[in-house]
């Protein structure tokens, strides 16, 4: 349903619709297909399917049918042709890499990226003879700088997280067409219901779909999604023979997932703009960083290139470390973890949680001061949240 005039139709259709193929059962909720292989009418038809002359499941590392439906949706809802499930964010990364990078590469990327995919290039790609050269992600001139004749990839998140730096996801892409590589764009924050970096001249999408595409924090999974050839025969290629699949259950969740997708980002940016005001206008905070608000830096890029500024708010308080972790213990309901994306607002410390095995001169250069608090707001009421944190900031002006 829905894939061969996917044209006609708009995001909020396509999120509901793309990808399902009813069984003779005659199921109106796409159904779970839990098998590792499938059987054959006779011996040719296997003969067939294994020679690749006939289109048809073999087995589930290979395709899976709800894992396609997933896939086919997820690739509807990006404007990409082609879309593979990965068993989580990081194995989308790893398989992109890996399939379209050799010993050699060179790889361009924003320096603020998720900590494991930092760990990931610097640790792992290193031992293959992949290096990467990391660049702030808003200075277009230090990626023209960064760029040498063997480089292939160039790696970004916009926004950043936790500070919602925003690069102009088009001017990269004429850099990297100028210079032969792939434009390659991890769009866990804004999803395709905010930002569709295709559009805007990336060659690859990235996905860790554990955040937002859930939206429910239940399961671990990832996407890459581009073209046919990159990613439906190179990344799936390497999926295929190396094995970081996705289970059929976690592609049904997510599938679930992307129906409520746009009301889910919709709501949440609106409860972080107004969240982000709120915090702006308090006392013991210093700085709010959110691409919603007029004070910040790329607030007419964001405006341009997304549409909306998405659930992720960040803030500095002037009391340090002391007053953020006063503000985090003093929350009955915010969840205190660093996952985001949830329908359930949570709250972190980025200086001691995910920043915290950097050196006090790398956090410095990454913007993580001790004061800094990273809230992923969720689905509850803004007055419930507000009320929650109005306790940590009389925690705080009492002390
Ligand atoms: C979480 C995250 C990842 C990794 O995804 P997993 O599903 O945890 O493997 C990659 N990129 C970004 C931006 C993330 O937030």
């Amino acid at each position: 349903m829905l894939t061969d005039d996917q044209d006609e139709y708009s995001f909020a259709t396509l999120a509901v619709r793309a990808g399902q193929q009813r069984t003779s059962e005659g199921e109106q909720s796409e159904p779970i297909f839990p098998t590792s292989s499938f059987v054959f009418e006779n011996a040719a038809q296997a003969a067939a399917r294994f020679a690749g002359e006939e289109k048809g499941n073999i087995y589930s590392r290979f395709t899976n049918p709800t894992v396609r439906t997933f896939e086919q949706r997820l690739a509807a809802l990006e404007g990409g042709e082609c879309c593979v499930a990965t068993s989580s964010g990081m194995a989308a990364i790893l398989a992109t890499c890996l399939s379209l990078l050799k010993a050699g590469d060179h790889i361009v990327s924003s320096e603020n990226i998720f900590g494991t995919t930092r760990v990931l290039f610097n640790k792992y790609l290193a031992r293959f003879g992949v290096e990467t050269t990391f660049v702030p992600l808003i200075h277009l001139e230090a990626w023209q700088n960064a760029l040498r004749p063997n480089t292939r990839l160039l790696f970004l998140e916009t926004p950043s997280n936790p500070l919602n730096e925003v690069a102009d996801i088009a001017q990269l892409s004429s850099l990297a067409q100028a210079h032969h590589c792939l434009l390659v764009v991890d769009n866990c924050f804004c999803t395709p219901a905010l930002q569709r970096p295709l559009e805007l001249g990336a060659d690859i999408i990235i996905h860790s779909a554990t955040k937002y595409l859930d939206g429910q924090g239940r399961c671990v999974g990832g996407a890459v999604v581009g073209d046919g050839q990159q990613v439906g025969e190179e990344v799936f290629g390497f999926l295929r023979t190396a094995g970081p699949t996705m289970s059929p259950f976690n592609a049904w969740v997510f599938l679930k997932g992307l129906e409520t997708l746009q009301v889910r980002m919709e709501a949440m940016s609106q409860r972080a703009q107004a969240l982000a005001e709120w915090l702006e206008a308090k006392p013991e905070v210093s700085k709010v960083y959110y691409a919603g608000l007029p004070s910040h830096p790329q607030h007419a890029l964001a405006a341009r290139q997304q549409a909306g500024f998405g659930g992720l708010v960040a803030f500095e308080l002037e009391g340090g470390k002391a007053a953020a972790w006063t503000l985090i213990d003093s929350v009955k309901f915010i969840s205190i973890t660093a996952n985001l994306g949830d329908a359930k607002t949570t709250i972190t410390h980025p200086a001691t949680t995910t920043h915290g095995r950097l050196t006090v001169e790398e956090r410095a250069a990454a913007g993580i001061s001790d004061g800094l608090v990273r809230i992923s707001v969720g689905l509850e009421s803004l007055e419930d949240i507000k009320r929650d944190l109005q306790r940590g900031f009389d925690g705080i002006s009492k002390r």
